[in-house]
């Protein structure tokens, strides 16, 4: 058997129980692990569909957290990127197949072999499942984990490991760059990223949201426009302008009222995963303009440390809230009710060792 080290976290032990501390074991790092020690754990709303089963795939108890900044506390014998001390990060996933067609592209969140997801997922070292980062220290091979460029705030640098990557990942497939008009539909966790790095990359900017007391905000992290989603003759004067929309809401919604907005061969990228789907859209709204109707997920591992690389040099982060570790069963309710101001980050100092 392979040896283990003691670990503490918060964990839901079935879809209505709140997350409570508990405890369990890690891997001892083997040659080629890096062991953190973890500061910061992004809270994403992914990490409450799985702890309330929203997807249908949780195993209990589950340990969430894909947003990990830590300080690197021992590598093994073989680790060559890393050293003691280090500020580094880990994302959504911490292991792939390495040898299928996609990974071998750097696509690893495609994999078509065996992925490992950083919690919730079959954790093929110890058995049983993978833990994540609602916790005081995680183990991962060195290939998985991200460096944190220098100068950035570590605590909202934590939200770049998912929602950032989540974004960025489908902005650069798109090439959404000077001269594309690009929606964004809510603003949230994601969206608000999603706002921020089309911005940065030099489009023009339309932020849809439910919320009116978020356009300040909105305005602030680079959109050039910001429309009432729930105002059709708002959502009309958009129609047949946009290039690319990137779409993070979490609840089903109209699909073909965004469909309408884009121009001749424009897409309209869903990112959000909502526990039940949203209405399929009418042909009428793809075929008449050639649209596309896709979608995304996270990212690989190159293109998530081009985008710390690309955060770091422009000095772009997160809007956080930063809480203690009991606070996270509030934090949820929070997240539901859209009040969110725009990703609460978990210190793990205060998580009782
Ligand atoms: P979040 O912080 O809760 O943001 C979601 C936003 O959607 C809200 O702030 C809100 O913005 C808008 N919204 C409108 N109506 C809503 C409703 N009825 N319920 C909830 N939100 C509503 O969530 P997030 O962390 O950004 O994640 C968004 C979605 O992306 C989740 O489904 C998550 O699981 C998914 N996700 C997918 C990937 C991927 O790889 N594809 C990765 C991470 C997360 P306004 O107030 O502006 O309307
Ligand atoms: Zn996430
Ligand atoms: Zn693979």
């Amino acid at each position: 058997m392979h040896p283990t080290i003691p670990a503490r976290g918060y964990a839901a032990t079935s879809r209505r129980t709140p997350l409570a501390p508990f405890d369990f074991a890690r891997r001892a790092p083997g040659p080629r692990d890096v062991r953190l020690d973890i500061l910061f754990c992004g809270v994403c709303h992914s990490d409450l569909h799985q702890a309330r089963n929203e997807w249908a795939g949780t195993t209990y108890p589950v340990v969430p957290g894909h947003e990990i900044v830590g300080r690197v506390a021992e590598v093994g014998a073989e680790v060559t990127r890393f050293r003691a001390g280090d500020l580094a990060a880990v994302g959504c996933m911490v292991d792939a197949c390495r040898t299928c067609p996609e990974c071998r592209m750097g696509l690893e969140q495609l994999c078509q072999g065996t992925i490992t997801f950083t919690y919730n997922s079959p954790d093929p070292v110890l058995g049983g499942m993978t833990y994540g980062g609602y916790s005081d220290r995680i183990v991962v091979d060195q290939d998985f984990v991200l460096r944190v460029p220098e100068g950035l705030d570590p605590a909202a640098a934590a939200p770049l490991l998912c929602a950032g990557i989540t974004t960025w990942s489908p902005l650069r497939h798109w090439r959404v760059g000077p001269g594309q008009r690009v929606g964004v539909v809510g603003l949230g966790g994601l969206g608000h990223m999603a706002v921020k790095l089309a911005h940065a990359l030099g489009a023009e900017v339309t932020l849809f949201t439910t919320s009116p007391g978020k356009a300040a905000d909105a305005r602030r992290f680079g959109a050039d426009a910001v429309v009432l989603s729930g105002d059709p003759a708002a959502l009309k004067a958009h129609a047949g302008r946009l290039d690319f929309t990137l779409d993070t809401v979490a609840a089903p919604h109209d699909l073909d009222a965004y469909l309408r907005l884009l121009k001749r061969d424009g897409t309209h990228c869903l990112v959000g995963l909502p526990e039940t789907p949203h209405p399929s859209p009418h042909p009428f709204s793809l075929v008449g303009r050639r649209r596309r109707l896709a979608g995304s997920m996270i990212g690989g591992i190159a293109e998530t440390q081009e985008l710390l690389d690309f955060c770091g040099a422009r000095g772009i982060v997160s809007d956080i809230e930063q809480i203690p570790m009991p606070d996270i069963n509030t934090a949820y309710e929070r997240m539901l009710r859209g009040d969110v101001r725009y990703r609460f980050v978990l210190d793990l100092a205060t998580l009782d060792r």
